[in-house]
């Protein structure tokens, strides 16, 4: 069972003909970085700096920023650790971003957003996380929320070189992403899938109302196939730039295989899905977690794609 081989895990994702697949923890601070560490992850995927911040009517000074990041950086030296510039709004605001008296909050001024109304809180994060970096071993990239447009990936990705970070990367969380990915990625070195959101929209279903969790799922085709064209978007640009996920699908063992047979090179996830993820990818091969990605995007429903998926990895029965 998947308990029994829990112990196993080494720390190192991979399928059973040996395909890598670097598996790394979603994070919000120092403390959970160290517990990431222990738990086997190989870098962060996800640095959600807004976590270190939540609730501030003041920007955080650049001293504050830069030992929040190195925190995180110190518990993950000589390894890859990919910060996101604040995402704050809807779920997560942030007051001296974000207003609370939008209607519409999850379509509103968020993420990457808030620069066009707060202008120089992104510049003096990109200068803060270039400082934590310089005093780090750790590899840094550095991605933005909530992109919508190519226009917005190429700015970030020169906001970033102007701070002299040299890995600018995009999430894609917004359908529009997803379908433009090619040009996205024309801009920038990588790009990581926020599941979570990425359903959020695709489904128009608020992923905080209880009664809408069905439509709230990722194993829900229509998610599948904008994932599936992310990855086709990055093959097409042609310099191999890598695609990830960072939502919380990466973290569902079953889903997991799917993601990697849809071509992601990458799962970030909570540190204590690390384990169950790692054993169960090490029970397929890379042609097998295809084959059930093909099974997953032909399915009629996300009920359907779940349970024909699960019922193909022995090691879950
Ligand atoms: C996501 O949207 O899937 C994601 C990883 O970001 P967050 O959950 O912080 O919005
Ligand atoms: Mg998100």
């Amino acid at each position: 069972t998947t308990a029994s081989r829990l112990g196993e895990f080494d720390g190192n994702g991979r399928t059973a003909d040996g395909h890598l697949v670097p598996l790394l923890a979603n994070v919000g601070g120092a403390k959970d970085a160290v517990i990431a560490a222990a738990a086997g992850a190989q870098g962060v995927g996800l640095l959600r700096t807004e976590f270190c911040f939540l609730g501030r009517d003041a920007e955080p000074s650049t001293q504050e920023q830069v030992e929040a990041y190195r925190g995180v950086l110190d518990a993950f030296g000589g390894k890859k650790v990919v910060v996101r510039t604040l995402d704050a709004g809807a779920d997560k605001p942030l007051p001296f971003l974000t207003d609370a008296t939008e209607p519409n909050p999850a379509l509103g001024v968020r993420g990457y957003r808030t620069d066009w109304t707060t202008p120089g809180v992104l510049e003096r994060q990109l200068a803060a996380i270039a400082t934590a970096a310089a005093g780090s071993t750790a590899e840094v990239w550095v991605m933005a929320p909530m992109i919508a447009t190519v226009e917005e990936a190429e700015r970030f990705a020169s906001m970033c070189a102007a701070a002299g970070l040299t890995t600018p990367g995009v999430m894609v969380e917004v359908p529009s992403a997803a379908l433009r990915s090619e040009h996205v990625l024309a801009h920038v070195e990588f790009a990581s899938l926020g599941t979570n959101d990425l359903t959020q929209y695709t489904m128009a279903a608020d992923r905080q109302l209880g009664p809408l969790a069905a439509l709230n799922s990722p194993w829900q085709p229509a998610v599948l196939q904008l994932i599936g064209m992310t990855v086709a978007g990055a093959v097409a640009e042609g310099h191999g730039k890598p695609v990830g996920v960072c939502g919380e699908a990466a973290a569902d063992p079953a889903l997991a295989v799917v993601l990697v047979g849809l071509g992601i090179a990458t799962l970030s996830m909570t540190p204590r899905a690390l384990a169950a993820v790692g054993a169960v990818l090490a029970s397929v091969t890379l042609a097998q977690a295809s084959a059930l990605a093909q099974l997953a995007l032909a399915a009629p429903s996300a009920a359907a794609a779940k349970e024909s998926v699960r019922s193909r990895l022995p090691i879950l029965a």
